[in-house]
């Protein structure tokens, strides 16, 4: 199949929908279509939450046909290569598609091969993550006896810098009421050397921080991850 657009959107995501959904607004916008090869639509920003034991993650899910924005085109496909001299995308079964625009939005892709052991640990037993598998969270969480709960993130680029102080700030809430804080130690580690890149928002979260007596540690990167013996 030989296709063409005017405008061609790369991943039915969250940027690709709205990127879609202000063209439409524009007149001289007149064809979009969005190559995306997911049935389901999840609103992710709601994983916290699901992480702590406050939402529904079915409710996160929603089909990918009532996401597209009416008047856009879904190509139910995988964009797999790039020939931009000819301005035409690739896709996995439905052949070249060429375009006179082109929007890329597939996404973050993880890659847990950068910190050894962590791939094989992620998502079993104690280990965690709400990119991944927040319905997991929410079992280590409600099942912690105590001991050190130790958050951390990664020191590349992550979907919501936000996220991994988001999930501790509501399970040392969930400890709390769980009786299991004042035999906790909940460790907050980040390469970086704030808690936060907004200034104003950091003084806010060093007082959350101080209220909940975490405790910080900059400067640590995540290197490796042993997670039958439980040490990162
Ligand atoms: C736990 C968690 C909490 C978050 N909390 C917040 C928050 O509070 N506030 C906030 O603003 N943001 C939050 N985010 C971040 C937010 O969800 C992301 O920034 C947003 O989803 C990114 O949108 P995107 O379209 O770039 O990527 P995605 O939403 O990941 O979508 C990418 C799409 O591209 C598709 N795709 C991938 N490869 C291809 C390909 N080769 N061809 C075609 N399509 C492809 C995928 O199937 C997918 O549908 C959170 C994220 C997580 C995981």
């Amino acid at each position: 199949m030989k296709a063409h657009h005017q405008i061609l959107i790369i991943g039915g995501g969250t940027a690709g929908i709205m990127v879609a959904a202000q063209l439409l607004r524009q007149k001289n916008a007149k064809d979009i279509a969005i190559i995306e090869p997911a049935d389901t639509h999840y609103y992710q920003p709601a994983w916290t939450l699901v992480g702590a034991g406050t939402y529904d993650y079915d409710k996160t899910a929603r089909p990918m046909s009532a996401i597209i924005p009416k008047g856009a085109t879904w190509i139910k496909d995988k964009a797999t290569d790039f020939d931009p001299e000819n301005n035409t995308v690739r896709t996995e079964t439905k052949g070249d598609i060429t375009y006179d625009y082109l929007v890329v939005a597939p996404g973050l892709v993880y890659d847990f091969s950068l910190v050894p052991g962590l791939g094989d640990a992620i998502d079993k037993g104690v280990v965690c993550s709400n990119y991944t598998d927040p319905k997991h969270t929410w079992n280590v969480v409600k099942n912690f006896k105590g001991g050190t709960a130790l958050f951390t993130q990664p020191t590349t680029p992550i979907k919501c810098g936000g996220a991994p102080q988001k999930i501790m700030y509501l399970a040392e809430n969930y400890f709390r009421k769980s009786g299991v804080s004042k035999k906790t130690d909940i460790v907050f580690a980040t390469g970086g050397t704030v808690i936060f890149g907004v200034k104003v928002i950091a003084k806010t979260l060093m007082e959350v921080v101080d209220r909940k007596d975490i405790n910080l540690r900059f400067h640590h990167k995540l290197v490796a991850v042993d997670g039958e013996k439980q040490i990162a």
